[in-house]
């Protein structure tokens, strides 16, 4: 029998984690690396690769390489959420029958499921070679508000990856259950998620062994991406007020600028300046290329990302509202996500919950955690209190433990309390992750590779090996030549980069499993008469949950019925977001008004809707058809699974 683990499948990067010898624990590759970022690139040879190697070809082959696809997954691609995700994606999105997204690369049409599957493989092959045992099933988490399409093409990725997907599982319930596992509190605790592309707040009350989420909200629209924004905006503009050229236009000088930004942004969650140097950036009049300084101070960047901040919060108020609780009722606040290392973001939704922060649990493993808890629980053992709860209030020593850096105008006149500055190469080094200072799940653990200060500007082959094909993604004239990295300065050297605490939770062997109580995170409901919506499911009802309404014939003699499904709380169906529908056939022609039929909503452990009808004169089951938009039919799912799996 092959090993469970806990797959925390991200927008922007993803986590392992297993269960072994009574503690579940991180799984890290080769070279220490416990973050794995969600892309996949597809190569001319036909074949594909996924992760760091994936994350290198973003810049030399845009188009084949697939990001952010969690984004896409289990949406209508006419629907409003994947329309705002398309305009920034730098590949082809397209669809097929039913508007399932389709990603158009190397002349081929992949679906989501299959994007996601390649990732899930890697991450299969990646454990499987780390832990030295076949790893063939899983639990995968979702977030929270994933409706049911998503989660059912995410538990297929997973079926076409080889994995027998044991559960999928809300992220903020995983990340519960790695805080409170077998640690008997009775607590209300909040999960603050601010991860890449989205954000979420679930309000769980533990008591004991039960895990009972009080209410979820969130939104799928603010991520750590729009501070990213924040900062490539300051620095076009600047750019406009020092060379002239607005570089909005340069598809790819704005790529290089939305990947320092990153690392800028992360630099400042340590710092209180950085700077960044671009060369060869854009050309001016006359031709040549020119650099870009730019520099960038804490303050600035807080004062800029407060309203962000804010943003979250207003949605915490929601979350509270669903709840029926009062705030100060919060007894502990767990952070999840690489954007809670943003200290403007600790120190407003502290004093926001009145509470400090679970610093001491890692933002990026206790997802993953617990799903490896999840795994282990569903797959055998029994499990206990851990051995070693964390101690709540410690300090962040992640943060604390960076040396100040005092900053002034360039490298040459830095003066420093800390020692010298690091030079972070944005492109060519796979282990140089952008959780830099302080997360740092991608980096190689001490003693590992480390980075030469000297190593200031490299040279770099961009595009040499594979010259970007497609003409609207044309590099500049000084991108397919030699060129020096761009650099983010500022970062402490030495001691070598601090890895974020691993986090670990122990199981002891003997008692019970927990018990998780998950809600909806939105109604659910059909199409009536008028555009209208009548709510079946209500938002926040305890799951597993099963509803049902009778439905009649309108017109004599019908023989079918047309359900159409609907996910949101308003009473239009316009303002909801459609799943998909439901066909109610082989009904025995009558006068209208006659027949009855009792359909029935249940949404299960993974929070996936059956929907199930029966003829209240017979008492026999209808025959029904579920179509859901963005779905993939159980036959090419099969063929799928089969065709990878023969690979
Ligand atoms: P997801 O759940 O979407 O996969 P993650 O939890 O991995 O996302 O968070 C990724 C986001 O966190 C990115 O926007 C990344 O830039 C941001 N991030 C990571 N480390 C830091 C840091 N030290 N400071 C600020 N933001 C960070
Ligand atoms: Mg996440």
């Amino acid at each position: 029998m092959g090993l469970a683990v806990g797959i925390d499948l991200g927008t922007t990067n993803s986590c392992l984690a297993v269960v072994q010898g009574n503690k579940a624990t991180v799984i890290s590759d080769h070279i220490g690396r416990r973050i794995h970022p969600s892309v996949v690139s597809f190569l001319p040879d036909g074949t594909s690769v996924a992760s760091y190697e994936a994350r290198e070809r973003q810049i030399t082959d845009p188009r084949n390489t697939v990001s952010s696809f969690k984004r896409l997954i289990g949406r209508d691609f006419n629907g409003p959420e994947a329309m705002a995700s398309l305009a920034d994606l730098p590949y082809e999105v397209g669809f097929g029958p039913d508007h399932v997204p389709l990603i158009r690369v190397r002349d081929q049409e992949v679906s989501l499921p299959e994007i996601s599957a390649l990732m899930l493989r890697h991450l299969k092959e990646l454990c499987s070679e780390s832990l030295g045992a076949e790893v063939d099933k899983a639990v995968i988490t979702v977030p929270a508000n994933f409706n049911d399409v998503q989660r059912s093409s995410t538990k297929i990725a997973g079926r076409i990856a080889g994995f027998e997907v044991l559960r999928i599982l809300n992220e903020p319930t995983a990340a519960a259950l790695a805080y409170g596992f077998g640690g008997e509190r009775s607590e209300k605790i909040a999960i603050y998620d601010f991860g890449g592309g989205t954000f979420d707040i679930t309000i769980v009350e533990l008591a004991g062994d039960i895990f009972k989420v009080l209410a979820t909200a969130g939104d799928t629209a603010l991520g750590g991406d729009d501070f990213d924004t924040v900062i490539v905006e300051e620095m076009r503009a600047d750019f406009i007020d020092k060379h002239g050229v607005d570089l909005a236009g340069n598809t790819v000088a704005m790529q290089r600028l939305r990947l320092v930004a990153e690392r800028v942004k992360c630099q400042l969650s340590c710092l209180e300046h950085v700077e960044a140097t671009l060369p060869e950036i854009a050309e001016n009049r006359a031709g040549r290329a020119i650099d870009f300084h730019f520099k960038m101070s804490k303050s600035r960047f807080e004062g800029l990302c407060r309203p962000l901040v804010d943003r979250s919060l207003d949605v915490c108020v929601e979350a509270f509202k669903l709840a029926g609780i009062d705030r100060s009722s919060v007894d502990n606040l767990v952070l999840v996500g690489g954007s809670t290392r943003i200290p403007l973001i600790r120190n407003l939704v502290g004093r926001e919950f009145g509470v400090r922060p679970r610093v001491e649990i890692n933002p990026d493993e206790v997802v993953a955690i617990g799903a490896a808890i999840q795994a282990f629980s569903l797959t055998r053992y029994q499990m206990s209190r851990p051995s070693a709860p964390p101690e709540p209030y410690a300090a962040d020593k992640r943060c604390s433990s960076a040396p100040p850096v005092v900053w002034s105008d360039g490298p040459k006149g830095r003066e420093s309390s800390g020692p010298l500055p690091a030079v972070l190469d944005v492109f060519s080094d796979a282990s140089s992750d952008a959780k830099s200072c302080e997360g740092a799940g991608g980096e190689p653990p001490a003693g590992g590779s480390r980075r030469r200060p000297s190593d200031d500007f490299g040279w770099l082959d961009l595009g040499l090996s594979e010259p970007p094909e497609e003409p609207h993604v044309k590099a500049p004239r000084t991108s397919v030549i030699k060129r020096r990295k761009d650099v983010v300065h500022g970062a402490p050297s030495w001691p070598p980069m601090q890895q974020g605490d691993a986090f670990s939770v122990d199981i002891k062997v003997g008692a019970t499993n927990a018990l998780l109580l998950d809600v909806t995170p939105r109604a659910l409901g059909i199409g009536t008469a008028g555009g209208f919506c009548d709510t079946i499911i209500e938002r926040n009802a305890a799951i597993p949950v099963e509803q049902s309404r009778l439905f009649t014939t309108s017109y004599d003699g019908q023989t079918e019925v047309v359900v159409n499904i609907y996910q949101g709380e308003s009473r239009r169906v316009s303002d909801n977001t459609r799943l998909g529908q439901v066909l109610l056939s082989s009904i025995r022609a009558a006068p209208r008004g006659e027949i009855k039929i009792r359909v029935t909503f249940e949404i299960d452990t993974d929070g996936i809707l059956g929907v199930f009808a029966r003829n209240e004169e017979t008492g026999e089951a209808q025959s029904t058809r579920i179509v859901l938009s963005g779905g993939l039919d159980e036959i090419t799912v099969r063929a799928l699974v089969e065709k990878y799996a023969s690979e």
